[in-house]
């Protein structure tokens, strides 16, 4: 049997880089690899459990970001996506692995703990949004999922999901399969900074590049995006440390690229090396990476401009999608109430 992978995104809004770099660009490879089963679902559940007020919000993003996955080759015919509130027995998987966690446990969560700060709920955090990794790990073990290709934050989440997957099977029988967090290879690229230099280019934080951003826009943050403070002239030596437009450079660039915008310079090394000695001014390597994000995203925007167009198909592709995975939900939620002993009126 293949192997089944499985990831998600909340329709919070456009996807952006940082999705693209930490977790996309691997799903594209893993799909066209034709080796795993593959499944990509919008979290429009999870979305809500800090949305709630906000609606429309989430049922206009659900659009964006499935014309996104399209941009970026994610292809209906290899890979079955999903809509999450369109599987109810999420929600049921949901409640019976409540059983199995802690309020501590909840709360102990790192990254739950940095989301709480960043959204200002304090004690008025919603129950729905504490509890979003136990639904996440509804959303993982009703496929069966062995991978998940994400970016570094969800490494905390993956793990209350292994936790839950130990003691669901320990108590009532081996039927749920442990998953495995897949992170991008490159360092950078497992939590991509934003571009006003904050830790992570994210929605909540409105520091996106977001691969549907049209030229003149793309430029316009490239030329904004925070470097070194203390390099002011070209002559000034300038730190490649924390400077997000290196920082982006390790994430995009390749050899290739320097051969073709930047010949006297081999590779980014010794664009580096320059920069750090002096001479080297911010618009000419600011310059260097907006052609490298054109050269990558303008693809993107052609595909996702077919799909406009056509939004009847990916309707149909999700509507299709969430069909075919819901079978596979319903199953796994048999396999669960049996073992737990609550199929009273099962003739088998
Ligand atoms: P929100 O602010 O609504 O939480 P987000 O920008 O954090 O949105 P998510 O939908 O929560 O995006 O994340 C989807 C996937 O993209 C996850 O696997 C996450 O780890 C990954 N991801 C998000 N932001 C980054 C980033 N800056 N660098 C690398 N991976 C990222
Ligand atoms: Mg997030």
């Amino acid at each position: 049997m293949k192997k089944v992978i499985l990831t998600g995104d909340r329709p919070t809004g456009k996807l952006h880089l940082g999705h693209y770099v930490g977790s996309l660009k691997n799903r594209v490879k893993l799909q066209n690899s034709n080796e795993y089963d593959m499944y990509v679902f919008i979290a429009d559940l999870q979305a809500l459990t800090d949305n709630a007020r906000n609606p429309e919000k989430i049922r206009n993003s659900l659009m964006e970001v499935a014309l996104d996955y399209l941009a970026v080759g994610l292809d209906p015919e290899k890979t079955t996506f999903f809509v999450q509130s369109q599987i109810p027995e999420l929600t049921e998987l949901t409640m019976h692995y409540m059983n199995l966690v802690t309020l501590a446990r909840l709360k102990r969560n790192p990254t739950i703990k940095t989301e709480i700060k960043e959204r200002g709920f304090g004690e008025a955090v919603p129950v729905g949004f504490l509890t979003y990794p136990i639904s996440q790990a509804a959303d993982i073990t009703a496929f069966k999922a062995n991978l998940i290709p994400v970016g570094e934050d969800q490494l905390p989440l993956i793990e209350q999901c292994k936790e839950i997957v130990h003691a669901f099977n320990n108590l009532y029988g081996n039927i749920l399969v442990e998953p495995q967090a897949v992170l991008a290879d490159n360092k950078v690229c497992i939590r991509l900074p934003g571009i006003d230099g904050k830790a992570k280019m994210s929605k909540s934080l409105g520091n996106c590049i977001y691969l549907s951003d049209d030229t003149e826009t793309v430029k316009k943050k490239v030329m904004s995006m925070y470097t070194d403070p203390n390099h002011i002239k070209v002559e000034d030596p300038g730190k490649v440390e924390n400077n997000t437009v290196f920082t982006y450079l390790e994430a995009f660039a390749t050899d290739e690229d320097f051969k073709k915008y930047l010949p006297e310079y081999k590779n980014l090394e010794e664009l580096k090396a320059h920069y750090k000695r002096g001479g080297l001014g911010d618009v000419k390597v600011k310059k260097f990476l907006f052609q490298i994000l054109e050269d990558l995203l303008e693809p993107m925007r052609k595909k996702r401009a077919y799909y406009q167009e056509h939004l009847d198909l990916v309707y149909k592709m999700l509507e299709d999608g969430s069909k075919k995975a819901r079978l596979v939900a319903q199953n796994t939620l048999k396999e669960v109430r049996d073992a737990i002993g609550i199929n009273y009126f099962n003739k088998n």
